[in-house]
């Protein structure tokens, strides 16, 4: 079987993009329907590049996050809503564990809905259930910055969760909402791997020991992960797949993966383009790219069922644990 037929017959899962917000109304709006001259996905893309479910942040973008996170998320929302409202046959919203295993390689795309940032709950669970009912089913606890859950890593303090963390990490193990660990400090990912019932995920990270990134995560942090029967998504994100730019290439993404596969176990390993949200490496900077990530873990050694647990297996496992 050729690595192109091996990709089209395995379920692709993206752990996140920041799509949504190249979709608002404005000057760089793209119809997220059409292939697109700019950015990294769109509806074609992910065709192309054989993706079968994807998460979608509602980013607000890191100025709006104090201000007005919960209106700049909504917005994103909406266009979420939208897009599978318009298109059917072609993107349909995942909220229970029945949806994700009703998913087709034929059929519609599986749009997964998240939060990057509790910034848009504003410190309220009521707010969490009104974004559980218009479909969100990933938080991520924080971006960068200190929010009312939780310190996000740039916020340079070793403080874990908050009394409304610990709340909002037991309702949402309680509504089926994944948490995703993705730009938590270290104290809140310990604190979330203490509490959580439920298996977690890391949307876009790489190894701290190949890239010594604030970003990535330590081989303590990996272990920790495997033991929660979580997943970790590897991201194209340049700096996070090394320091110096030249050196940021697929073969050093797939160093990354071989790492995390040593370290944490190959149920633990999934992908996290972070497309729309970055500069990508070079080789996978576009949707339709992902093929080449098929074809690099396959001359690394990989078996077809390691590598299909890498595409999408394993986030495709802890969302069926965790989905209503
Ligand atoms: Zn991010």
């Amino acid at each position: 079987m050729s690595m192109i037929q091996l990709h089209q017959q395995s379920f692709v899962f993206d752990g996140h993009c920041d799509t949504l917000g190249a979709a608002l109304p404005g000057p760089k709006y793209r119809d997220l329907r059409q292939w697109g001259k700019e950015g990294h996905l769109d509806i074609p893309r992910l065709r192309a590049g054989g993706i079968n479910c994807q998460i979608f942040a509602a980013f607000p973008g890191g100025e709006r996050l104090q201000a007005c996170a919960t209106s700049a998320s909504l917005e994103r929302v909406h266009v979420l809503l939208d897009l599978v409202q318009s298109v059917p046959d072609d993107m349909c919203l995942i909220q229970t564990a029945e949806d994700l295993v009703a998913l087709q390689s034929d059929g519609p795309i599986g749009a997964i809905l998240g939060l990057e940032g509790a910034e848009a709950l504003a410190g309220r669970l009521s707010l969490l259930h009104i974004f559980y009912r218009l479909g969100v089913r990933n938080i991520g606890l924080t971006w960068n910055h200190r929010n009312a859950a939780a310190d996000g890593l740039l916020a340079g303090t070793q403080a874990g969760l908050s009394a409304f963390g610990r709340d909002l990490v037991a309702a949402c193990n309680e509504l089926g909402v994944m948490l995703d660990l993705a730009h938590l400090n270290a104290g809140g990912v310990a604190d979330v791997l203490a509490l959580s019932q439920k298996p977690v995920i890391v949307s876009h990270a790489n190894a701290y020991a190949l890239c010594e990134h604030p970003r990535n995560l330590s081989d303590a942090q990996l272990r920790a992960i495997a033991a929660n029967g979580g997943v970790v998504g590897v991201t194209f994100v340049h700096q996070f797949v090394a320091s110096e730019r030249s050196q940021a290439t697929l073969s050093r993404l797939l160093d990354h993966i071989d790492h995390i596969v040593q370290v944490a176990g190959i149920d633990h390993v999934g992908i996290g383009s972070d497309f729309d949200g970055c500069v990508p490496i070079a080789e996978l900077s576009s949707g339709e790219h992902y093929p080449r990530l098929c074809e690099g873990l396959s001359q690394r050694g990989y078996t077809p069922p390691q590598i299909q647990k890498i595409l999408g297996e394993n986030f495709r496992r802890v969302f069926l644990q965790v989905l209503p």
